[in-house]
């Protein structure tokens, strides 16, 4: 009996080292999986722009654009936004390091109408490439943060960039801001293509990106944006929610603490 006892006590043993093995074994194949897209898709996001910016360049130069102010200026502004692009991406690969830390802020009183008014302002060129009615509508009461104005103009600068790179059909954005006093509630709405139920929590995951038909991603990408997103909400003391149907577009909703007049 005491044999009997033993020989089922070990099975479950085993049974259960064999179980957390293998989910390291599968978790590690999965992160290094993601990994290796991680840095395919980083080569691609990060020679783009430079690339991008040493043609506006060198045809400026080369066309004498100087003399065509309209041309020089599509260029200069095209340029402008790539480095932006840039710039964002670099911020994100350096929040990389700090895993498990909370993003350390610069909190001002911060206006996150004007905040939000400034950063689409800034994306008008990629807004108009493609095609997009881009619309923001803000309560008539004032929405004041303290919050960390680079990093929350990355995450508007997030949201809005992959509204514009996942949505096919002419995008339509609605942007709103209000405020009940207590809370400020930001909502990013488009008309893409959605994220299915099962993906809507993996998305925040850091490397995770949806699975695209065919299996190809076709559009280029790291995982980490949301990631950002995330941790930059979390370290403001706030909450962001997806609402999202497959196929019928994508809400973000991010809700901070509205900033005490005593800021
Ligand atoms: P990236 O865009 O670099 O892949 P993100 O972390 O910003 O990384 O987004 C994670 C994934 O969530 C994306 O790969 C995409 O599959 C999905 N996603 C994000 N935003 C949208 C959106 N507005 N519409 C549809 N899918 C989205």
């Amino acid at each position: 009996r005491y044999y009997l006892i033993s020989s089922i006590l070990m099975i479950v043993l085993t049974a259960i080292a064999f179980y957390f093995i293998l989910r390291l074994m599968i978790s590690r194949r999965i992160y290094a999986d993601a990994r290796i897209a991680f840095t395919s898709n980083m080569t691609h996001e990060i020679k783009t722009p430079i690339a991008t910016v040493a043609l506006a360049l060198e045809s400026i130069s080369k066309y004498n654009l100087i003399n065509e102010p309209v041309k020089m200026e599509r260029y200069l502004q095209m340029s402008k936004q790539e480095l932006q692009r840039l710039s964002h991406l670099i911020e994100k690969i350096l929040n990389l390091s700090q895993e498990g830390e909370e993003i350390k802020l610069s909190p001002v009183f911060y206006d996150v109408q004007a905040g939000l008014s400034d950063v689409i302002r800034s994306m008008e060129l990629p807004l108009q490439d493609a095609g997009a009615a881009c619309e923001l509508v803000v309560s008539p009461e004032p929405c004041f943060i303290e919050g960390d104005a680079v990093h929350l103009t990355t995450v508007f600068f997030n949201l809005i960039e992959n509204a514009i790179k996942y949505t096919i059909n002419p995008l339509k954005l609605l942007i709103t801001c209000s405020s009940d006093g207590e809370w400020i509630t930001i909502s990013f709405k488009d008309n893409g293509p959605g994220i299915p139920k099962a993906f809507q929590d993996k998305v925040f995951e850091r490397f995770f990106r949806v699975p695209q038909p065919g299996n190809t991603l076709t559009v280029k990408g790291s995982g980490l944006g949301l990631n950002y997103v995330f941790g930059v909400i979390q370290s403001h003391k706030g909450t962001i929610t997806l609402e999202s149907e497959g196929g019928k577009g994508s809400t973000f909703t991010i809700k901070l603490p509205a900033a005490s007049n005593e800021f």
